[in-house]
């Protein structure tokens, strides 16, 4: 008997509601939230509604996976009552049909089996935590307020109640690494984090780290540490499976390059200077030897602006070690997969 497959390609979307700061007692030192939200009202419920209402007519009608993601401060930290109203609000457009997930975003040492039996019983499907560092020093020295066992033990909860996880990371805190960074990324992965997002850490106004920086007690990653950094972090993710949905603070975020945004390693397409490092490296590494060919590199559908770099920097870089060069997209590749043919 013969089967016949349709694999359908989901659009997937999210609907953003940003709670700022509500209940969340501590004060991390890179953390300015209103600076980095933009917002400084805290939605009720009614605004909640119209917020999705508003995102799912600009969505298209058909195949499509919608969440509502609750994502800002500490969610969990909330009265549960509050919490209950916020995921309350939600559930007619599960019921419907017209969103198909819930997530939120929350801090390790807010998990408990109270809180687990809330969320499970008004459908979360993916719980966030800001995990930032794996290393106990780093997150004491960043006034996390919580420690790597704590995360752990959450993580773990989080899972045996059948939820999905996802562990958010920082590069570049106080006494951080590239190997501690490595460390966060391999327990993330070991953890059975579903998803991750990876942000470089920033000087934001009126923050802790602020005062450091200008007192010369806390120095930034370089834009090239960071993405060289996330360069090695990102393959760690890939061998583990699990899915980076944000590399560095996203251009909506509300910050101001030199007025919110005191420094740091923020770029408006840092993920594309990331992916496309990832690339220079690995045909830098296959294309040594052919000084003098003329060379047609072959890449995935889809990967050619990463490939040839951002503002075509990697083909300036490669054509140095080579007579010419040439790419051309292809279906059959996938990944980060290619082909080198040496045309003479
Ligand atoms: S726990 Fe989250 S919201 Fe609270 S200060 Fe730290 S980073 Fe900011």
């Amino acid at each position: 008997m013969n089967f016949v497959f349709n694999f359908i390609m989901l659009k997937h979307y999210s609907i953003p509601v940003f709670i700022p700061e509500l209940a969340c007692p501590f004060r991390c030192v890179f953390c300015n939230q209103r600076k980095i939200s933009g917002h400084i009202t805290i939605p009720d419920t009614e605004k909640v509604i119209k917020i999705v209402k508003t995102h799912l007519v600009s969505f298209k009608k058909t195949d499509r996976w919608v969440d509502v993601a609750f994502f800002g401060g500490n969610f969990t930290g909330i009265p549960l009552f509050e919490q209950e109203a916020y995921l309350n609000v939600v559930q007619p457009f599960l019921a419907s049909g017209e969103i198909q997930g819930i997530r939120l975003s929350t801090r390790p040492d807010y998990i408990n089996e109270e809180v687990l039996d809330l969320l499970e019983k008004y459908h979360v499907s993916t719980i966030e935590l800001g995990a930032q560092s794996f290393d106990d020093k780093v997150l004491k020295k960043s006034h996390r307020g919580h420690t790597a066992s704590q995360t752990e033990k959450a993580a773990k909860a989080i899972l045996e109640r059948g939820f999905q996880l996802g562990l958010q990371m920082m590069i570049g805190l106080p006494g951080d690494s590239l190997e501690s960074s490595l460390f966060t990324a391999r327990c993330i992965v070991d953890l059975g984090a579903t998803s991750t997002r990876i942000y470089p850490t920033v000087v934001i106004k009126e923050t802790a780290l602020h005062q450091w920086y200008l007192k010369g007690e806390y120095f930034t990653l370089s834009l090239e540490e960071a993405v060289r950094w996330t360069t090695k972090i990102i393959p760690v993710f890939e061998a583990g499976n699990v899915q980076v949905i944000r590399t560095g603070l996203h251009p909506s975020e509300g910050l101001v390059p030199g007025k919110d945004l005191i420094a740091g390693p923020y770029h408006p397409q840092f993920r594309e200077l990331v992916l496309s490092e990832i690339w220079l490296n690995n045909l830098l590494n296959a294309i040594v030897g052919l000084k003098d060919s003329d060379i047609e590199l072959i890449i995935p559908k889809g990967q050619l602006n990463y490939a040839i770099g951002h503002k075509g920097l990697n083909r300036q870089k490669l054509q140095d070690y080579c007579k010419t060069l040439k790419f051309t997209e292809s279906a059959a590749l996938k990944g980060r997969e290619f082909e080198i043919q040496v045309i003479a």
